[in-house]
């Protein structure tokens, strides 16, 4: 059913990737789009304050149109929102979400199977619904193309958007001044997702010795939480060295700059535990050599927690089975950092508070319209956390 009413509004819109040699983040423009305001069961209306920008934006408008993925573009990315509640649909389910309160957006789940009633909404198996979305969420200015979003459930790179319950969570009781709500945004994904790793997938402790490779927003925030754990020993992996020089600040006890290293898994497990290699390895580059290495240079009884993943459609981890079980390590995905949103979001905010997750230390805000700059920034190691403010 094709929506009644609309409104205009500005998002940054993603045009088809060119299918060799393209540029991630080259395809967005911004334009005026309409977006409907006859709400759907479970669907709400909010104003975007602010959206960071992740990764997984990127990586999600850079898939050609292929038959396995049923992606179709022009489409709306965005799912690092944060802002407020401008209508309410039928059937939210919450009845304490009222028109004008301040919320956090975060990823789509179902609500009713038996995981999502578990308080496990991230093993949701609709949980592809946060990649795929909808192809026809928006509709172009001149109301004749389909735009795709719910990107997340949210496609908050849009200053107004339809979002799915599950994708909200209150923030009137996180924030203590409207500032914070934007601060806040990248709570949703990329944070959470990096501290996740740390304290839900690895359960990290004193004994541990973490290294993450990636210092990117998701590096740091897994940094942060082995902080938090009181892991002995946290080891911060990049190539760019700006992001080298600062993981320290955020908690590493050491930092390895492995650009140009011959022998990369033999220079990690030299790294962490007088030469025994990492106890807990999180990967945020989604890089094979680097997934690989890491794999090798597990401590005995290590994990392997992979976060980050490659624009590649298909890309593998090499296991020698006798391997693995004689030095007993583990190799887990990670996605959202096991984490359920409503509990782990307000935990988060309680840590930033006591100074103990400096998310402010991380972040650059820009305006929406200056996005090109943003990806700039982060590309070039200048800025780790970008968020968008409309
Ligand atoms: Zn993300
Ligand atoms: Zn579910």
């Amino acid at each position: 059913m094709s929506p009644t009413t609309t409104t205009p509004t500005r998002a940054i819109l993603a045009s088809e990737p060119k299918p060799q040699g393209h540029i991630p983040g080259s395809n967005w423009t911004i334009q005026d789009i309409l977006v409907p305001t006859t709400l759907k069961d479970g669907e709400l209306l909010i104003e975007m304050l602010a959206s960071g920008i992740c990764h997984t934006d990127l990586l999600i408008t850079s898939i050609p149109r292929h038959p396995h993925y049923p992606i179709t573009y022009p489409r709306v990315a965005g799912h690092e929102g944060a802002g407020y509640i401008r209508a309410i649909g039928p059937n939210v389910r919450n009845k304490d979400l009222v028109v004008g309160d301040p919320v956090l957006l975060s990823y789509y789940s179902c609500m009713d199977c038996i995981t999502c009633k578990l308080g496990r909404p991230n093993h949701c198996p609709s949980f592809g619904y946060n990649v795929i979305g909808q192809p026809d969420a928006f509709k172009s200015a001149d109301g004749q193309t389909d735009v795709a979003g719910s990107f997340f459930g949210q496609s908050s790179f849009a200053n107004l958007s339809v979002v799915k319950e599950s994708s909200v969570v209150s923030a009137k009781n996180l924030i203590e001044k409207p500032e914070e709500l934007k601060l806040f945004a990248p709570l949703g994904c990329g944070l959470q997702t990096g501290a996740g790793s740390v304290l839900k997938i690895a359960k990290a402790g004193e004994g541990d010795s973490v290294m993450v490779s990636g210092l990117g927003g998701v590096g740091l925030a897994a940094i942060m939480a082995a902080k938090i754990a009181g892991c002995h020993e946290i080891v911060g992996v990049d190539i760019n060295p700006s992001r080298v020089g600062r993981c320290e600040e955020f908690g590493a006890t050491k930092a390895l700059n492995t650009q140009n290293l011959p022998d990369l898994a033999g220079s990690l497990k030299q790294a962490a535990n007088d030469g025994r290699g990492p106890d807990i390895f999180i990967d945020t580059t989604g890089v094979s050599a680097v997934q690989q290495a890491a794999y090798k240079s597990l401590a005995n009884g290590g994990t392997l927690v992979l976060v980050g993943a490659s624009p590649d459609p298909v890309q593998k981890l090499d296991i020698d089975v006798r391997d693995m079980m004689t030095r007993c390590v583990k190799v887990v995905g990670c996605i959202m950092g096991d984490s359920n949103p409503e509990v782990f979001i307000p935990e988060l905010v309680k840590y930033y508070r006591e100074g103990r997750f400096p998310i402010d230390r991380m972040t650059t805000f820009y305006k929406a319209e200056d996005f090109k700059t943003a990806l700039h920034d982060m590309h070039s190691g200048e800025t780790i956390k970008a968020v968008l403010e409309w």
